[in-house]
């Protein structure tokens, strides 16, 4: 992910002496709040908060690698090259936040943050073998993270397993006053949904998100999964989303009008890269945003400016914004049942590198299963159920109703804990 520290200079050096001095198991108390560093590797992300919401700082001692401008599922684009796939070097580890789940996944860090504009938590999550959480929109400030889709942008943690996501949420989660989209909730109690205990919890499982092109290994270890936390009193039922498939080409529209806005900014001017020579100041315009974007960002920035003019407007974004609505709409009727909406987070596991870049399109297709909850502004988690017989890792997502991201949390946590356990049953059966 992309992120600027909100501290002052001087803050931020005594931030970094102390943590630069830390050791593994070390309790640090910074502004207020304690800490315990489970992890010092090379890529580690700390992320300091205050309550009130005026401080953040995320400390990087490394930075992890992402698609550009978080554009793209793959993490080929990033700006220092690919990431690889710590399960098989030779594959993606999703996007864009695939640099952070990768470094998870291969331990070098305990864990990360992502941000999530349509599904860059939780797909990449799925494809590395890690637990990633994308809370409700507005949950945690975006306060300092460049935006993309600024009507979907949102971080979360990536972590080892459903307890350190819920307790860094707990922790980076809060009203910020300088996020004009951040939202004071009534609680940020999120460790209150670690109970293993999935007792009456009404769950759906939408027809419309396990039948063609998902991947036959994928539908079966989830709905494996699924059968685990029934067999843990759940009551399961299948059911029909509707209108999942408006939800890529409504996506698609509203998040590259977004971004070409959004970026406009990066003129050369005001931020960023700015072409070394140019001849008056069009030209420094021209120049520098030719060269200083990569080939994913100025489709996007072409297509977003074409929804957005005069003459396709109505058409195109207005038509989006309706869908987006339907979609909402489609949800809300569904968690009148449902506690709990499970489903894939991606159609296949992790893509072999420089499979999914030569057809565009494709790729886009492939973030069927994220994209409306960002449409829907919901919280969603996703969480290892297995690998395919390549060993690639497999993950589920629970999708919950806005606010009610301990829901989502209860069942991830239940099913990891079911399955620890009968490992460990397993483990004492064979001694
Ligand atoms: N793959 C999606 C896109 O390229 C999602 C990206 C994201 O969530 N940042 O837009």
């Amino acid at each position: 992910m992309e992120f600027m520290t909100g501290v002052n200079e001087k803050e931020t050096k005594e931030i970094k002496q102390l943590l630069d001095a830390c050791k593994e198991g070390d309790v640090v108390k910074v502004n207020g709040a304690v800490h315990v560093i489970r992890d010092m590797g090379t890529v580690a992300f700390v992320i300091l908060r205050k309550r009130e919401g005026l401080l953040q700082c995320v400390y990087e001692k490394e930075k992890a690698g992402f698609d550009l401008k978080r554009m793209g599922s793959t993490t080929e684009t990033s700006y220092y090259g690919a990431t690889k796939n710590p399960w098989n070097l030779a594959h993606v580890p999703g996007g864009s936040s695939g640099g952070s789940c990768a470094a998870v996944a291969a331990d070098e860090c305990a864990y990360a943050l992502g941000s999530d504009t349509g599904g860059s938590i939780r797909q990449p999550s799925s494809f590395c073998g890690v637990v990633g959480i994308k809370p409700t929109y507005g949950t945690v400030s975006r306060y300092g993270l460049i935006a993309y889709g600024s009507s979907l942008d949102q971080i979360g943690p990536i972590a080892k397993d459903v307890t350190d996501c819920a307790t860094i949420l707990e922790t980076i989660a809060s009203h910020d006053e300088k996020d004009s989209t951040s939202i004071a909730r009534k609680s940020y109690d999120f460790t209150e949904g670690l109970k293993c205990d999935v007792k009456g919890m009404k769950i759906g499982v939408p027809r419309d998100y396990f039948s063609d092109g998902l991947d036959e290994e994928m539908k079966e270890s989830i709905l494996e999964a699924v059968k685990v936390l029934g067999q843990q009193g759940a009551i399961v039922e299948t059911f029909d989303l509707s209108l999942v498939k408006y939800a890529i080409p409504a996506y698609y529209v509203i998040a590259s009008a977004e971004a070409s806005s959004n970026l406009s900014r990066f003129d050369g001017v005001k931020y960023g890269y700015r072409t070394p020579e140019y001849d008056g100041l069009h030209d420094m315009y021209k120049k520098t945003r030719s060269e200083g974007f990569g080939p994913e960002v100025k489709r996007r920035i072409m297509l977003g400016s074409f929804v957005l003019s005069s003459g396709y407007y109505d058409a195109y974004y207005l038509k989006a914004l309706r869908t987006k609505a339907l979609i909402k709409q489609a949800f809300d009727k569904a968690f009148a049942s449902y506690d709990v909406i499970i489903a894939p987070a991606a159609p296949t596991t992790a893509p072999k590198i420089g499979e999914s870049l030569k057809d565009p399109l494709k790729m886009y297709l492939g973030d069927i299963y994220t994209i409306a909850v960002n449409l829907a502004g919901l919280p969603g988690i996703t969480i290892p159920v297995g690998k395919d017989s390549n060993a690639l890792p497999i993950g589920m997502q629970l999708i919950g109703d806005c606010f009610e991201e301990k829901k989502i949390i209860r069942a991830a946590y239940t099913y990891e804990q079911t399955k620890a356990s009968e490992k460990e049953d397993n483990l004492e059966g064979g001694r």
